[in-house]
């Protein structure tokens, strides 16, 4: 993890630099991760989770994986797992693995605790009701009909709403603060809500279940958090947050910090959303290569060192802002260029035959693995008389700044000769289904002409067949996030599928782990859920920035 050992500082680091300079909290550090298990965890949280265990690593302290689990009917173990395995792979293990549901037992008796203190009252109002009566950001709320009810009746209705006396949206347990402060998170909060459904983890022992804020602050302070770092929209709830804390006296008082959300442009970053994609099928599963999940971006093949720098470089702000999709995409090229091995493959492929090439005569020329780096070493790659090349590496009536194969033109295909076409044979329908083209013998290895255009190229003999996927943007707009109808926004060209790429023999070496870089087209990696019946590679990434354009992804 060398990348991310040498994170660059922030706010949040300088305020434990001070507090441990004061001696607070006897010098620890103790923070959390504490995702909802109710889908899988994607881009923004990767944000959240360097910075959280990035801290704890580096202050020697404890960062514990805490699923805040309150909300059965959304959450399931299947989230939970997938959640586990996203925040390993990251790279990152949790001191302490712990959830929302451990605490419901002390949680019930806080909350018995506060209806005796008097802060706490059980209301009958519907949510409807409590919902008019909170007031707006100009006009105070109304005070509950319920809200002065005795201590003994409420003692008594909280225990027959835990008890499974009463329905769904009878009661609720309220916290009594100030139905005329200026924040509306403190306007007699509810705490619990009664909930017929069956937990993944408690079954079916409950149900009354507790709300976020409440539940977050107590769990914070039950595990000893010393900073409880958040996104910026609970700022709001800080206030909440320390009230519950104040008025329980538990165990410690952790802080709450908040950062900037992470957004990336031309995607999402909300589960709700994001799990609207998988149900509804637009995209092949929550590990869909295009989706901005942690397991997408796995199966896509981006490494989780690209993940972290990308974190990194980003920082940690008081400021929401649009990080560039080709920030990431730069992360993920430094990370993989020196470690890539290079390879020939046609996408999309086009016939050429070389006439004066004798017709059973085989040749092996030799290559670096990696231009920079001999360490990787060097491989053969055979050469006959029908090869393919790149269909978009052939234009008919070249224009002047195409400096590929043209009618006529002379090219030099990489590692091998030079090729000049003499011939363009085409189908009934005037389709180009073959060129036919003269090599020059003494152009072996080297570039003499310094041609200009310089194409890969594969022996159709010796190809392998795979199949390609080239992914582009999955939105159309740079934030899908603002659109009411997140589906109009979908890009229908985000993936093409390529079933008759032709790759070099070398390609049977390739692993599931192995990312390799194949000339002028991208990194590519093989996709771990197609590997049997045929070899089938996702891009990664292209060679260079392809985001300033909209549509140019999918382009050289
Ligand atoms: P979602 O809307 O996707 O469900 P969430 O904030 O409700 O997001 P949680 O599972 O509650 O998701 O999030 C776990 C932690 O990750 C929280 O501390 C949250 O602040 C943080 N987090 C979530 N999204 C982002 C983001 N885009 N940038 C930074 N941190 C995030
Ligand atoms: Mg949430």
């Amino acid at each position: 993890m060398s990348n991310s050992s040498a994170q660059s500082s922030n706010f949040i680091r300088h305020i434990i630099d001070q507090d441990i300079a004061n001696g607070k909290n006897d010098g620890k550090v103790v923070t959390r991760f504490p995702p909802e298990p109710n889908g899988y965890l994607h881009i923004g949280h990767a944000k959240s989770i360097c910075l959280n265990f990035g801290v704890a690593r580096d202050y020697q302290g404890q960062c514990n994986l805490r699923f805040d689990d309150t909300n059965p009917e959304k959450e399931s173990q299947e989230y939970i797992d997938a959640i586990k395995k996203d925040v390993q792979w990251l790279g990152f293990n949790w001191s302490e693995l712990r959830h929302a549901s451990d605490y419901f037992e002390k949680l019930y008796e806080y909350a018995v605790e506060l209806i005796k203190l008097n802060k706490a009252y059980v209301c009958s109002l519907n949510a409807e009701d409590i919902r008019k009566q909170r007031g707006t950001l100009t006009e105070p709320g109304i005070e509950s009909p319920y809200r002065n009810r005795n201590i003994e009746e409420n003692l008594e209705l909280f225990a027959d709403m835990r008890a499974g006396k009463y329905k769904e949206g009878e009661h609720v347990l309220r916290a009594k603060i100030d139905m005329g402060s200026g924040n509306i998170n403190l306007r007699d909060p509810v705490l619990y809500r009664i909930k017929y459904a069956t937990h993944p983890r408690t079954q079916d022992k409950w149900c009354i279940y507790p709300m976020y804020d409440y539940t977050h602050c107590i769990s914070d302070s039950l595990e000893g958090i010393t900073h409880s770092l958040c996104t910026l929209e609970f700022e709001d709830h800080r206030p909440l947050y320390d009230w519950v804390l104040d008025e329980l006296k538990t165990p410690s008082h952790p802080q709450q910090i908040e950062f900037a959300r992470l957004s990336v442009e031309y995607t999402i970053s909300s589960k709700r959303k994001l799990n609207l994609l998988v149900s509804d099928k637009h995209v092949d599963g929550w590990d869909d290569p295009r989706m901005p999940t942690i397991s997408g971006m796995r199966r896509r093949g981006i490494t989780p060192e690209s993940i972290r720098e990308f974190c990194d470089r980003i920082g940690i702000t008081k400021k929401d802002a649009f990080i560039e999709m080709s920030v990431l995409e730069n992360c993920i090229r430094e990370d993989l260029d020196p470690r890539s091995n290079r390879l020939m493959c046609v996408i999309n492929p086009l016939k050429v035959v070389i006439e004066n090439y004798p017709d059973d005569k085989e040749e092996e020329f030799t290559a670096k693995n990696h231009p920079k780096d001999p360490e990787q070493g060097k491989r053969s790659i055979p050469f006959s008389k029908i090869i393919y090349i790149e269909r978009d590496d052939f234009m008919e009536e070249p224009t002047k700044d195409f400096f590929r194969l043209g009618s006529g033109k002379e090219v030099r295909l990489r590692n091998a000769y030079d090729i000049k076409c003499t011939d363009v044979i085409k189908n009934d329908m005037g389709e180009i289904v073959e060129l036919l083209c003269e090599y020059d013998p003494d152009s072996a290895g080297k570039n003499k002409k310094k041609l200009k255009g310089i194409i890969h190229w594969v022996s159709a003999k010796h190809a392998i067949n795979v199949e390609t996927r080239i992914y582009d943007r999955l939105f159309n707009t740079p934030n899908p996030g603002a659109v009411e109808d997140i589906i109009s926004t979908l890009n229908n060209k985000s993936l093409s599928i390529h079933k008759d790429s032709k790759i070099e023999p070398h390609a049977k070496t390739i692993t599931l782990e192995d990312r390799v870089q194949f000339e002028r087209q991208g990194f590519f990696c093989l996709d771990s859920k197609h590997t049997k019946e045929k070899l089938v590679f996702n891009r990664i990434v292209t060679l260079r920035d392809s985001w300033t354009k909209p549509g140019q992804a999918s382009k050289k």
